[in-house]
């Protein structure tokens, strides 16, 4: 059975109090989840993710991540540097990157091979916006997203990396993915992989993102193809995020 995993996308929220406060909750709860779990939390406060999570069964990563290993790049942070702070995780490709800063699916193939030769696990980010999905070219673009990747750095990769689908239309707007379509991608998703390696595909955690909360996330979960979840929002209340990781 592949194993489930709950990561938290913290986007631009916190300060150095608020954090102490939703970490210590995270970890006073944390005993009586089973899924593996862990916080994607900026840039500044990894050295406090670090050093409050060490040694805890809750990891902790970044959002983003340069594509370039070092050099003349004002205000960007390497793959190394992340390294630094004993980072297992790195989101890439979230389709705020995308949409907001400009991030192709070339870029976004270039942050994932980075991520993966400094020994981060990247959670890549793939999915269609409204316009896309009413369009009826959904696989179509998740598709593309994943060839970009797929190209690069070959199936064989993905037996270090997650897949967070998260359809667009669904991330920070309440509107969740209902099970069925979100599972439908998600078993989409899987059969490019086992077309190229059963036995990566089998063990790929997909997980999904768009709006999940402690109400909706054992029934997203329940599908055969999700494996749990990157949660936004409902990530920076202890209790709310605790209630998704036990729905895992
Ligand atoms: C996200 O940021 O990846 C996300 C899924 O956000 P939300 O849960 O708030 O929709």
């Amino acid at each position: 059975m592949r194993r489930k995993f709950v990561a938290g996308n913290w986007k631009m929220h916190g300060n150095l109090v608020d954090n102490d406060a939703l970490l210590t909750g995270i970890l006073a709860g944390i005993g009586e989840v089973r899924a593996e779990v862990a916080v994607c939390v900026p840039f500044p406060y990894l050295a406090q993710a670090k050093a409050k999570l060490a040694g805890s069964k809750v990891a902790w990563g970044a959002q983003n991540l340069s594509q370039h290993a070092k050099g003349a790049y004002t205000g960007e942070v390497s793959a190394l540097m992340l390294n630094d702070f004993e980072c297992k995780y790195v989101i890439v490709g979230h389709s705020e990157r995308r949409a907001l800063y400009g991030e192709s699916d070339a870029i976004v193939a270039e942050k994932y091979a980075a991520a993966q030769t400094a020994g981060l696990v990247p959670i890549l980010c793939v999915g269609e916006t409204l316009e896309e999905r009413e369009a009826g070219i959904t696989e179509q673009v998740v598709g593309r997203q994943l060839d970009a990747v797929l190209n690069k750095s070959g199936v064989i990769s993905f037996a270090n990396a997650v897949i967070a689908y998260e359809p667009v239309w669904a991330i920070g707007t309440g509107k969740t993915a209902t099970p069925e379509q979100a599972q439908a991608v998600h078993a989409f998703i899987r059969a490019k992989i086992r077309a190229l390696d059963a036995e990566v595909a089998e063990h790929l955690v997909i997980q999904y993102g768009g709006s999940v909360k402690a109400s909706n996330a054992a029934e997203l979960f329940a599908q055969p193809d999700i494996d749990g979840g990157l949660i936004g929002g409902a990530s920076l209340n202890a209790e709310e995020f605790l209630a998704i990781c036990r729905a895992a």
